[in-house]
């Protein structure tokens, strides 16, 4: 099962710049089978941990988190990228495997001690995971996980990672 998701990954070499090989998961998306395949497969992983609410990162964790929070039957919160969340933010900046950016949550998407499931894409290495755990760190939140559909494990974000908590991750390349 794991095998047919990542066939369905495209792997594109130099996006969004040279010496980058960009994982495309919309090739997965598409495919109605190989994106129930991908929820399923998540939400077998962390039916039984103790969930108040996902916390997905802009933009492709949003196609992740939302449907597990549905299945989940969890909150979903937005960390988004500057300038987009309408009322009172936190902001954090990270460095990425390609460049610099920051993300942003409502100062009033998480409660205090309030179990929250971050959630992306891709795991490479680890620093926009890192902000989005300071940030619900920030609102007084509980981490109750990281958690990818891939990890590039030799970039080792999970190391990153860890003072945070569990990371769980599908596919690892
Ligand atoms: P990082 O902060 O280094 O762990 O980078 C993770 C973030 O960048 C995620 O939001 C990914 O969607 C994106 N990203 C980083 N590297 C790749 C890659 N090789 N392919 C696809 N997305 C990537």
């Amino acid at each position: 099962m794991y095998e047919e998701i990542k066939q369905a990954i495209r792997d594109v070499p130099d996006f969004p710049k040279p010496g980058i090989l960009f994982k495309d998961i919309t090739t997965a998306l598409k495919d109605k089978r190989c994106f129930r395949l991908i929820i399923d497969a998540l939400y077998d992983v962390l039916k039984n941990e103790p969930i108040d609410k996902i916390a997905a990162i802009e933009s492709r964790g949003y196609l992740i988190g939302a449907p597990l929070a549905y299945k989940l039957g969890c909150g979903l919160v937005v960390l988004r990228k500057p300038g987009k969340l309408p009322a009172a933010t936190l902001k954090e900046y990270y460095d990425l495997e390609y460049g610099s950016a920051a993300l942003e949550v409502h100062q009033d998407a998480i409660a205090p001690d309030e179990r929250v499931l971050i959630i992306d894409d891709l795991l490479a290495t680890g620093g926009t995971a890192e902000a989005a755990c300071k940030l619900v760190l920030r609102l007084k939140g509980r981490i109750a996980a990281t958690a990818f559909l891939i990890e590039l494990s030799d970039l080792n974000g999970s190391k990153k990672l860890r003072p945070y908590g569990k990371t769980i991750s599908l596919l690892q390349y």
